[in-house]
């Protein structure tokens, strides 16, 4: 039972109202007219630690914490006058000291116009707060590193654009070979390296800045307060110079690389999607070049990426509208110019912009996935070219065709070969798959796995534009390959730069050492011709043996040249 007070005679009017609360799941309160507790219920007993004897006669400040604003209590007070009721929050103490914060209805208890009393019902509300920060940083955070979001990040920005009105910068910084990393290594590793970087990145930020992260690997910063491109420059190279050492990961060092794109406000764009738009067409133009740096966006970027898209537009149908086709480049025998092989290269012919060069919409083609079907169509083709020309009496020809980083990787690339070797009747050794180092090693463990099943199916492998991707003789022992193209950049000046010169001579010593066939590409003069040959070079290729053509240019040539040892005209 509730206490009672007999000493007031309101005490039996109070009783009906404290018997139907006692054993209300809310803590109640009640009052007397000069404002002390006449009743309390078990509930409010276990919410504040104090039994009901220990209250009455007090006033119930003596729940005050000192953390309710005093305008509060002010407004509570002018309601209870005015309109006999109010409700709001209040924080309260409890007898162990502790505070907690409560949601309270009080109502004055009115007999004749005159206030008998006051009846107070409330509930903790701690948990539900703790609930509903929880959800809101759930809501705005990301869950990995605690930073902002997309949605936070938006927010922010947003309020960073109408507040300040003033320029922003805004930095978005995307790590390279997470999807790698998280293939080869696990997730688990992945994500610690994502809370690593944002440790990493943090010590770089200024405090005032807004930092977020928009997953995958990308991080966002807004520097705030008056900036220009000098700013967001300097704290751009401090993050990649923070970036540029290891991680110590599960007892493993791990290296990532980032590439920063930089949109300014107002002059880039006037709302937080422009701007973060503009800075990924800038982080994505890092990325082509391929390089950990930073750059701005600027307007020529927009209509490249324009372009671009276009591009992957019409490519998606130039293969069932036959507009790709393959034009085939001899390789010749340094011995004696015979023609031992060709490359196939691919042809796109635009509609409306004629030749496009593959050098332009491989990585289109690469990076949008249709280099699948448009690789497998090529490997097909080339087979069939192959076989076609034995079956006009061209024996001992190979075909060599370039494979990107994700035909490589494709899960059925191995099992496709195997039937596309099948289909056309392809002997071992006739069909040459060119890789470039880059390629080979993007996901080295996969690559050299892929490569060695390609190899053990009777495909001759060839590490393509040798010299210009990462060049290490470390790497190179591990790749089971049987040919080194020299690329032609350092064909190029062979007899004229001392170190092309020399860098021919030692690709094609080591070569020779790993027991490899060396071709040399790009040769377009009997100076470079005769400098190659002199150096070792096993196989040539270039224009001064013969343009890329169609398959129709060649059956002649091919009928004489593989038996006349010299060199034939162009065939374009
Ligand atoms: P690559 O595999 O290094 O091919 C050699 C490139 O050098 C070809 O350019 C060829 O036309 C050109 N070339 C040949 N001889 C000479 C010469 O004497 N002088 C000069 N200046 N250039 C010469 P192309 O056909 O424009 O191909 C560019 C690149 O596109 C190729 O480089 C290859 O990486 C890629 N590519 C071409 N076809 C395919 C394909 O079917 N699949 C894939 N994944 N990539 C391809
Ligand atoms: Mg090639
Ligand atoms: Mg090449």
């Amino acid at each position: 039972m509730l206490p009672e007070c007999d000493s007031c005679h309101i005490a039996a009017a109070l009783r009906v109202h404290a018997s139907i609360v006692e054993h209300s799941g809310e803590a109640v309160l009640v009052t007397d007219a000069a404002n002390r507790i006449v009743a309390a219920n078990p509930e409010l007993t276990r919410l504040t630690g104090y039994a009901a004897e220990e209250l009455l006669g007090h006033d119930p400040r003596i729940f005050t914490s000192g953390e309710t604003p005093p305008e509060t209590f002010r407004e509570m007070w002018d309601a209870l006058n005015q309109q006999g009721r109010w409700e709001g929050e209040l924080r309260d103490r409890r007898k162990d000291g502790t505070t907690f914060p409560k949601w309270v209805r009080i109502t004055a208890l009115r007999d004749s116009g005159i206030t008998s009393g006051y009846i107070a019902s409330f509930t903790d509300i701690g948990k539900r707060k703790f609930d509903e920060a929880r959800l809101r940083h759930l809501a705005f955070n990301d869950s990995l590193t605690g930073l902002l979001n997309r949605h936070g990040l938006k927010i922010q920005l947003d309020r960073a654009i109408t507040a300040e009105g003033a320029p922003l910068a805004v930095l978005l910084l995307g790590l390279e070979h997470l999807k790698d990393i998280n293939k080869t290594l696990g997730h688990a590793v992945g994500d610690q390296l994502l809370v690593a970087v944002a440790e990493r990145l943090s010590a770089c930020v200024p405090d005032t800045s807004i930092f977020a992260t928009l997953g995958g690997g990308e991080f966002v910063i807004v520097l705030t307060g008056p900036q220009d491109s000098a700013a967001a420059r300097t704290l751009a190279n401090g993050m990649l110079g923070a970036l540029g050492d290891f991680h110590m990961i599960d007892g493993r060092k791990v290296h990532t690389d980032a590439c920063i794109g930089a949109a300014l406000f107002p002059a880039d764009g006037a709302d937080a999607a422009t701007l973060l738009q503009h800075a990924a067409t800038a982080m994505y133009a890092v990325r082509e070049k391929g390089r950990a740096n930073v750059q701005f966006f600027d307007t020529a970027m927009e209509m490249r990426a324009l372009a671009r898209l276009e591009l992957e537009a019409d490519l998606r149908g130039a293969l069932e509208a036959g507009q790709l086709s393959l034009h085939y480049q001899p390789q010749v025998t340094a011995a004696d110019g015979r023609i031992c092989g060709f490359e196939a290269l691919l042809r796109w012919r635009h509609p409306l912009r004629g030749m496009v060069s593959p050098a332009e919409f491989i990585p289109v083609a690469e990076e949008s996935g249709l280099i699948e079907p448009i690789g497998a169509w090529v490997l097909d083709t080339a087979c069939r070219q192959l076989a076609a020309w034995r079956v006009d009496g061209v024996k001992g020809l190979r075909m060599a065709v370039n494979l990107s980083a994700r035909q490589l990787h494709a899960a059925d690339l191995v099992l496709q070969v195997q039937a596309l070797l099948d289909r056309h009747g392809i002997l071992p050794g006739e069909l040459e798959i060119e890789v470039t180092e880059s390629v080979a090693m993007s996901d080295p463990e996969q690559g050299i796995e892929r490569l060695r099943a390609l190899r053990a199916l009777g495909i001759t492998l060839a590490i393509d534009d040798f010299g210009t991707g990462y060049s290490s003789l470390a790497y190179l022992k591990l790749l089971p390959i049987h040919v080194l193209k020299i690329d032609r950049a350092f064909v190029r000046d062979v007899e004229t730069n001392a170190n092309d010169t020399a860098i021919c001579a030692a690709t094609v010593a080591l070569a020779h050492t790993l027991g490899l066939k060396v071709v040399a590409e790009g040769i377009e003069t009997e100076a470079q011709r005769h400098v190659l040959i002199g150096q070792g070079c096993d196989y040539l290729q270039g224009y001064l043996f013969g343009w890329p053509a169609p398959a129709e240019a060649w059956p002649e040539h091919l009928k004489q040249l593989m038996n006349n040892p010299h060199h034939t005209e162009a065939a374009q």
